[in-house]
């Protein structure tokens, strides 16, 4: 072999290895397909996958050694110093060839004139080796292709048995939804017992099906949609939760056609290789036919179409007879989590400057405000302390109020790793839901008594001497007034109170406290409530009294709901701020922005969606704006919101399609969806993303920012902008956390706020030096337990809650129009304990009403002890049996969040 030129991998401790001919420096514990891979070298393999234990299973990354001898498989060779091999000879093409040849002749008959063509590693294959597809006889057909659950199918003919699904499932997605069975050659992928999918605990993520190096699993839609060739790949954000994952789209110019996880997980931060049913398989309400293509403007009580230049005169003209009638403040807007930042920032713009009004607000009002509220008063920023990936090292997680799995699949896995490498997982949930089984601890605590319990593990923690005095002495303030409160919560009380036992309580409490980095992961299971900021203040205290804020892998992470409710809050889409949380009412900051927008700008705080409706429905709020959100199936008691839009003068609706809010609404402008625009997203761990267009809108739907820009020109307003970007640098220059955020600097990793100039690489965790509080010191509040404002009685026996579920995305005004999901999950559910239903005679399944002081709905009974007995649970995600008809629209005095997650209810029978 020829002498080599040396070529240098950067790792700390490498060993030198010759490959055809060259040689390189690679990391000491690598494969030779792992050396051959990083470095370009391109060896065969089907079997061998990156993030997978290696199988050598298909035989074809053999390689050839300097001392002779067969063939070695590159996937099973370690790397050792000196170490020579070909990768490329002539015996090993033809023992490829061979491989490849009788795979084919059991496997895929059809290669060479299969659509997948393209997409599929066999026919690549195939026709790199030139194969003989006559060289053996064979020809499949055992067995029945896998067809029964609605989002893909599993082909047995195409199956190479390379097992990668099942790892994938079983070594990514910590489930063993499919594995091999029956043996030699009846072997084959498939459930155990061959029951259907929709029978095991499989999720429909897709893994598998993005790891098939075949046509073997292939998505359901993607079937008969065209060759893999004459399609475009383009990747975008998800939109649905906040995890923020990057997916990857196959597509026409004008359809979707596929999904799936990024070719370079290294390209998405957010989720790597991973992704959940919802961005996987429920993207093609995008195609669907009752996208809003045409404005439409209300006619004797019909909706008819418009043109622009019609919809924008008449929507500017009313609520300009509103303005100079009642005043700016006569008409409230919605901005929207899931529209861009971009978006949300030109909106409120537009309602402060064009119009006048601090009356804006969106869904952040409904999920995470006492978050905002919380995390603002005792760290300085109301936002996830700590990044995604970092879950996966901390030594203790404590999961509360957050169903993670179901809500926040993604982060839902990085629990689970982190539980693989080692770490104590506390969960405190009233529900036995899914994470439940990987939890060291599980405390059942009474819906609605949270502040009890985790005043009861501070109480625990100081009695203890657990807590770390230092960071407590440097970096906070006011822990006297915390020791005062948490010394009258002994955990033999907050038993009583919580009905958590107290032994438990003092474990999970030591777990927590003696671990070296504990994160704290919550969501609306805490923030829903009447005491919702002081629940959030609980745990900010508990984060900060044992040194668990400012550090890697720990902190204090509220995981939001929608895909861009964190930058909608970020932009100022909240009716106390402006971008970046500066306070409309500081005459400083208000100047400023008078400046920046050339306007005059009100200076009081406006109104939260909560007052909105009861403004409107007591006459002083007349006109709404409402951009792509439907108050109409999320805000509490249902019945007063109906009442509230239909008192309205004027409610324009602008969305993608005819929503529930839609319905009432005088005015419906067509917008474009995620996939149809560019712009960007913020994450939950503050990453700010590009979006880029997939696919063109339907009709005359616009993008949004451009819709609020040609309105704001009809208030003699003009907001020009020749692209998203130029909205993207104007975000920068005003708002100092997203100050270095400028779009030239993004590209597929996004950046993190606070980025405070273009050379701040962003930030992965907050507070490392100090808090973002004026004296930079965080601050401890003593917080006393309040019951919640309604607990069952006679009357109303039961404790409902209310919560998301994996299938269906907030108001299903996306997943409602997914084939697959709606063939899968198409009906709502009430949880019903077993000792309740027998106590009221109710079968599973059986139809039963469930009514609160507020009203009654009709849904289907699901009895399962995944809730306690006396608690009752509902998806809020279906209109048709809507659990916001059920709910206590009573508010957090400090953050105006209402309570919905605990109110009275009682259950019925029906006839
Ligand atoms: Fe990722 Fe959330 Fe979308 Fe699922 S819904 S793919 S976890 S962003």
């Amino acid at each position: 072999m020829a002498q080599a030129e040396t070529r240098h991998t950067e790792t700390a401790e490498t060993v030198e290895v010759t490959i055809d001919d060259e040689a390189y420096e690679v990391a000491e514990d690598a494969t030779v397909l792992e050396a051959a891979m990083e470095h370009g070298i391109d060896v065969p393999t089907l079997c061998h996958m990156e993030g997978l234990e290696n199988t050598a299973a298909c035989r074809l990354c053999l390689v050839e050694t300097e001392e002779g001898g067969d063939p070695v498989a590159a996937c099973s060779l370690p790397v050792e110093d000196g170490l020579t091999v070909e990768t490329d000879t002539e015996r090993l093409r033809r023992s490829r060839r061979n491989t490849l040849e009788l795979l084919l002749s059991e496997n895929c008959v059809d290669c060479l004139t299969c659509e997948q063509r393209g997409g599929c590693e066999l026919a690549d294959l195939a026709y790199e080796y030139d194969v003989d597809m006559d060289q053996y006889e064979g020809g499949g057909g055992r067995f029945e292709p896998m067809t029964d659950n609605p989002y893909f199918q599993l082909d047995h003919d195409r199956c190479i048995l390379c097992g990668r699904c099942v790892q994938a499932c079983d070594e990514v997605r910590h489930n063993s939804a499919i594995g091999f069975t029956g043996r030699g050659m009846e072997t084959k992928v498939a459930p155990p017992l061959d029951r259907s999918l929709t029978e095991t605990e499989c999720k429909f993520c897709g893994q598998c099906v993005d790891s098939c190096p075949t046509g073997a699993l292939t998505a359901k839609d993607r079937l008969g949609a065209g060759r893999e060739e004459d399609l475009e790949t383009t990747s975008t954000i998800c939109t649905y939760c906040g995890v923020g994952c990057r997916i990857e789209f196959k597509h026409t110019d004008d359809e979707i056609v596929d999904a799936s996880i990024v070719d370079d997980p290294d390209t998405a931060p957010a989720n790597g290789d991973r992704m959940c049913v919802k961005g996987r398989f429920a993207w093609d309400f995008v195609n669907d036919d009752e996208r809003l293509t045409q404005p439409l403007i209300r006619e004797d009580g019909e909706l008819r179409e418009a043109s622009w230049q019609e919809a924008l005169d008449y929507t500017a003209e009313r609520l300009q007879e509103i303005r100079e009638e009642h005043g700016a403040d006569a008409v409230a807007g919605l901005a929207s989590a899931t529209c861009t930042n971009e978006e949300n920032y030109v909106y409120q713009k537009f309602m402060r400057a064009a119009f006048g009004t601090n009356n804006v607000d969106h869904c952040a009002r409904l999920c995470h405000a006492s978050t905002v509220a919380g995390l603002g008063r005792a760290f300085g920023s109301g936002a996830m302390t700590n990044s995604n990936q970092e879950i996966r090292d901390a030594d203790a997680i404590l999961i509360t109020g957050s169903n993670t799995t179901e809500a926040h699949p993604v982060l839902g896995l990085e629990v689970q790793e982190a539980v693989e490498n080692g770490a104590d997982l506390i969960l405190v949930d009233p529900r036995e839901i899914e994470i439940a089984d990987d939890a060291d601890l599980h405390l059942r605590q009474t819906g609605g008594t949270d502040i009890a319990w985790v005043n009861g593990m501070l109480n625990v923690i100081l009695e203890e001497g657990l807590v770390e005095e230092e960071f407590v002495a440097e970096r906070t303030e006011n822990f006297e007034a915390l020791k005062e409160t948490v010394a009258d919560y002994p955990p033999e009380k907050v038993e009583e109170i919580a009905g958590v036992d107290a032994e438990k309580l003092r474990e999970a409490a030591r777990m927590y406290a003696e671990a070296d980095r504990a994160s704290i992961l919550y969501a609306m299971g805490i923030t829903q409530h009447s005491s919702g900021t002081d629940n959030v203040l609980a745990l900010a205290n508990l984060a900060m009294a044992t040194g668990n804020v400012g550090k890697e892998a720990a902190g204090v992470n509220p995981l939001r709901g929608q895909n861009n409710v964190q930058g909608a809050c970020d932009l100022g889409a909240l009716p106390d701020v402006y971008p970046g949380y500066q306070a409309v009412d500081d005459p400083e900051i208000n100047e400023t922005f008078e400046a920046h927008w050339d306007a005059d700008l009100p200076e009081e705080p406006g109104l939260t969606i909560t007052e909105m409706i009861d403004a409107a429905r007591f006459g002083t709020v007349k006109g709404m704006y409402v951009m792509g959100e439907n108050p109409m199936v999320s805000d509490p008691h249902l019945r007063h919101v109906e009442e509230g839009l239909e008192e309205l003068e004027f409610l324009v609706v602008q969305d993608i399609f005819v929503s529930e809010t839609a319905e009432l609404a005088d005015v419906i402008l067509p917008a474009k969806a995620f996939a149809e625009k560019e712009g960007t997203f913020t994450n939950t761990e503050r990453r700010i993303q590009p979006l880029t267009k997939v696919v063109d809108a339907p009709g005359d739907a616009k993008e949004d920012w451009e819709i609020v820009g040609e309105l704001a020109e009809r208030f003699d307003y003009p907001m020009e902008y020749d692209s998203v970007h130029e909205i993207t640098d104007e975000i920068a220059a005003v708002t100092p956390i997203y100050g270095g955020i400028v779009a030239d600097r993004l590209d597929e990793q996004g950046l993190q706020w606070p980025c405070e100039d273009e050379d701040d690489p962003g930030t992965k965790f907050l507070y490392a030096d100090e808090f973002n509080r004026e004296n930079g010191l965080g601050e401890f509040h003593g917080v006393e337990y309040l019951d919640p404002d309604e607990i069952p009685d006679d009357e109303y026996p039961f404790r409902l809650s209310t919560g998301r579920m994996l299938y269906h995305f907030h108001t299903r005004t996306m997943t409602g129009r997914s084939r697959a999901i709606m063939e899968h999950v198409p009906d709502p559910y009430v949880e019903l304990n077993p000792e309740d239903a027998e106590a009221y005679d109710i079968e599973d399944g059986e139809r039963i009403a469930v009514a609160s002081r507020r009203g009654e709905i009709e849904i289907p009974a699901f009895v399962t002890d995944r809730v306690p007995e006396g608690t009752i649970f509902i998806p809020f995600h279906f209109a048709e049996s809507a659990a916001n008809e059920l709910t206590n629209p009573t508010l957090d005095p400090k953050s105006k969040i209402p309570e919905l997650k605990v109110c009275a209810a009682r259950i019925e029978k029906l006839d």
